[in-house]
């Protein structure tokens, strides 16, 4: 059995070879992976060294599957404190700041005191100072514009930008299925 230090994560694919998500990337438990190949849900597109042994047979853990059912994504991703910094790819939406999300604050561009909502449309990623700034005052009167107004993104958006910001762990493996253009480019 693989020790404690390792976890030997398996990457999760789509049908298509694309993850099933960029941000969180999708990543599975070596049991997990293990348990879907037996179930023959996935294909196994790359292994780690290790392998594991039951009493009748020994497997390699593989490190990246490929679903065999193409999963449909959903096309409205939820509006969360999350998926606005992902929209606004962690960038203040006034000064282009960029932080890591527990810096970052939401400005109603619209302030909720003169009737603005809490909608996709209405609310961007803020740095404090800017938030500050702009206070209770409608964009006209401060000189505050976003950079790109707001909307709802799809999740196709948020996937890219997600993209732009890898996780802590990354198997070699993995990178011809994150990083394709990104190696051709280099
Ligand atoms: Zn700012």
């Amino acid at each position: 059995m693989p020790d404690g230090g390792h976890h030997f994560p398996a990457l999760v694919l789509n049908a298509d070879f694309r993850p099933l998500s960029y941000f969180p990337l999708s990543v599975w438990s070596w049991q997990d992976a293990v348990k879907a190949v037996f179930l023959d849900r996935v294909s196994v597109l790359s292994e780690y060294d290790r392998e594991v042994h039951s009493p009748s047979l020994t497997i390699r853990l593989p490190s990246v599957i490929a679903l065999k059912d193409y999963i449909a994504t959903s096309r409205r991703p939820a509006f969360t404190r999350f998926n606005v910094f992902l929209r606004d790819a962690f960038a203040c939406q006034y000064c282009r700041a960029r932080a890591p999300a527990p810096d970052l604050t939401f400005d109603h561009v619209i302030p909720r005191s003169r009737g603005g909502r809490t909608t996709w449309e209405n609310v961007v990623t803020a740095c404090g100072a800017c938030n500050l700034r702009k206070g209770s005052r409608l964009p006209k009167e401060c000189r505050m514009f976003p950079l790109s107004t707001p909307c709802q993104p799809t999740t196709w958006a948020l996937q890219e930008n997600g993209r732009a910001f890898p996780p802590n762990y990354l198997h070699q493996s993995w990178r011809d299925y994150l990083y394709w253009d990104s190696e051709l480019e280099s």
